[in-house]
């Protein structure tokens, strides 16, 4: 019986998982939430690098890996890539279309935390939704501006920076209130082309509120690539693994 490792950590990846059966894996890295109602096996934790996934593919007896993981997981992916090709096995990946900006967007694209840095000088209230990386930077807010930074999981603020834990998707007038109540003047975002945190970027487009955007990784190259679930879901079925 044919057996797939499918790398996780975002909605569609768990779609899929819930397509396979009892002999294949889903993998969490474990920093969102573990499912528990899947007719696959759930193992949850790193491998120990590229070579630590090679280990457990061969004692596995994997025949795919199914890379479903973010489009900013760029360590994940590479050593999906590496680690799949070392076994003599085939990689595929689902990769999320990016979102595109609209004749009404002001989009900034930044390469990292110090294009950042400086992009964000003009404003004054800024709303992050990078995840955690903001966190680290909670002593450098400079004194013109007020922070409010958006996570999975809520952290302790300080008097500069309002910390909101919270999990998309998320909805268009939800979005809108925290603008007006945080007078957000500039929102950073991942390109992570997902529609569960789209609306955001409505509102933003709505405010004429700049966005500046962290640039996507390049990610490695695999066997296959699909932009949808379900031209996966169509070639691990005529593949046979479905
Ligand atoms: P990353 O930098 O590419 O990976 C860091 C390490 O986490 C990997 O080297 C691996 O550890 C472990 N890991 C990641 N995904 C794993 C998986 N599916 N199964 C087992 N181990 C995994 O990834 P990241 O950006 O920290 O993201 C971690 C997870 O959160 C990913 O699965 C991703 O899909 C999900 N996620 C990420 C973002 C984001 O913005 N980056 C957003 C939403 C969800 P070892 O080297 O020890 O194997």
């Amino acid at each position: 019986m044919k057996r797939v490792l499918l790398l996780g950590g975002v909605t569609e990846a768990l779609a899929l998982a819930r397509r396979l059966g009892p002999q294949h894996l889903y993998s969490l890295a474990g920093v969102g939430r573990v499912p528990t109602d899947l007719t696959c096996q759930v193992r949850v934790g790193g491998f120990g690098g590229a070579q630590g996934l090679e280990h457990f593919i061969r004692e596995q007896a994997i025949d795919l890996v199914l890379d479903a993981t973010h489009p900013y997981a760029a360590q994940i992916s590479q050593n999906a890539a590496i680690a799949a090709q070392s076994a003599s096995i085939e990689c595929w990946a689902l990769r999320r279309p990016a979102w595109q900006a609209g004749p009404n967007d002001d989009w900034r694209e930044v390469s990292d935390w110090a294009e950042l840095i400086t992009a964000l000088a003009p404003f004054q209230h800024p709303l992050f939704t990078l995840g955690r990386e903001p966190l680290q930077h909670l002593d450098e807010i400079p004194d013109h501006q007020f922070w409010t930074l958006r996570a999975l999981d809520a952290y302790p603020g300080n008097d500069r920076c309002e910390i909101i834990g919270a999990r998309g998707p998320f909805l268009l007038d939800d979005e809108r209130a925290l603008f007006a109540r945080r007078k957000i003047d500039v929102l950073i975002s991942k390109n992570s082309g997902s529609t569960a945190t789209e609306p955001k970027l409505e509102v933003a487009r709505e405010l004429g509120v700049p966005v500046l955007v962290l640039k996507r990784p390049v990610l490695a190259k695999v066997d296959r690539e699909f932009l949808q679930v379900g031209e996966l879901i169509e070639a691990l079925s005529l593949a046979g693994f479905l």
